[in-house]
């Protein structure tokens, strides 16, 4: 029998969910108030608010299961699902997730290392931290920040009237600068009866605060046990159903958490030709309680994301062992259009190539 997932958003991710549900026999539908929005591609949209209680009970008399694919769902959303509606991850992963303070506060409750941390509600709370925490801080916006945005970094006491005024003034976050050797995220995924899966540890860079390029496996076996061990706490504690992200500074050898995302993740996008299984397909796989699939690597795996345009000539990122995902979106600065996957034998080989398609875009 054809299983049906009710998605809320309507994104990239949402796309990349559906065109994954084809594959299992799995029927995904979307909510989103966007006109033609990406994974109209990959199923029906039904166009309402996040928020609309007429488009949630539609979405959830239509759907086996609910999940969603931005964090940034209104958890009040949620509340509004007619009674004995299964949401996958629980509400507990978002409210962890939307506000930076109670995120940190968990990790350091599952003894998960963390930069050290601060609420501000003002310019004398951001002098207290600094006092106790040293400088630079990074302040940040507790809720709603994305891709950088939403933060300022605090280098001397100079800065501080003008980071918290262009910064809204409370319901802030400061954090000890980390100064990190590189970026890596974790991606882990559990099924509604327990059973978990880890894909190997993905390596990041980031321009102008967005995602660029990742790589997999990261060269960090020694970090992955901690890894898995940070992820897993995670997973259990949140009684968590679905994949989940944990991005993570790597300094001096040792972990330290940043933030995770209670769904599929662009760094995880290599998936879908570099692991047997794609984030995506473990995703639903979770949600619906089938058998997660083998998160093996099929080779060396990267990914560029096309960010603002797709060049005109695609010869270069769909051929041999690239492969281009276009999300359909109107191009616009700073916009994720898309992203091209690299699966190779050899690492070098691997490099060779992200660097070349790193120059194209960039030309
Ligand atoms: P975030 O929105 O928290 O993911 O931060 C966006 C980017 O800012 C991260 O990927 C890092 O490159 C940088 N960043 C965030 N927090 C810190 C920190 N405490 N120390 C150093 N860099 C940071």
């Amino acid at each position: 029998m054809v299983k049906r997932v009710g998605i809320i958003g309507a994104g990239q991710l949402g796309q990349m969910l559906g065109f994954a549900g084809r594959n299992l026999g799995v029927e995904c539908i979307f909510l989103d108030p966007g006109d033609n929005p990406p994974a109209a591609a990959a199923g029906k949209v039904l166009q309402y608010a996040f928020d609309s209680e007429e488009g949630l009970a539609a979405l959830a008399a239509r759907s086996d299961v609910i999940t969603y694919e931005f964090e940034n769902v209104p958890v009040d959303a949620l509340a509004k699902l007619p009674a004995g509606t299964v949401v996958y991850p629980p509400a507990a992963a978002l409210e962890h997730a939307q506000d930076r303070m109670v995120e940190k506060t968990l990790f350091e409750n599952l003894q998960i290392p963390v930069p050290g941390f601060r609420p501000v509600d003002s310019r004398e709370d951001l002098e207290k931290a600094a006092d106790e925490l040293g400088l630079p801080i990074v302040l940040k916006t507790r809720r709603l920040g994305y891709d950088g945005k939403g933060q300022a970094v605090v280098r001397d006491r100079t800065d501080m009237d003008d980071a918290v005024d262009a910064l809204g003034g409370s319901d802030l976050i400061a954090e000890q600068w980390v100064p990190f050797d590189r970026e890596v995220s974790a991606i882990g995924a559990r099924s509604a009866s327990g059973e978990v899966a880890f894909y190997p540890l993905t390596q990041n860079e980031h321009k102008d605060g967005i995602l660029s390029v990742s790589r997999a496996p990261a060269d960090a076996d020694l970090l992955e046990p901690s890894a898995r061990l940070y992820i897993e706490r995670l997973l259990t504690q949140l009684d968590y159903v679905g994949v989940l992200a944990l991005e993570l500074f790597v300094a001096d050898d040792r972990l330290l958490a940043n933030e995770f995302a209670p769904r599929v993740h662009n760094s995880g996008h290599w998936t879908i030709e570099g692991s047997e299984t794609s984030q995506f397909e473990n995703h639903l796989r979770a949600i619906l309680d089938m058998p997660l699939g083998a998160t093996g690597m099929r080779g060396e795996a990267g990914m560029v994301n096309l960010i603002g345009r797709i060049p005109d000539d695609r010869s270069a990122l769909d051929s041999g062992c690239c492969h281009l995902h276009d999300y359909g979106k109107a191009p616009r600065p700073g916009r994720k259009l898309g992203h091209v996957t690299v699966v190779s034998e050899e690492r070098d080989e691997r490099d060779q190539i992200l660097e070349k398609l790193a120059n194209q875009l960039n030309s």
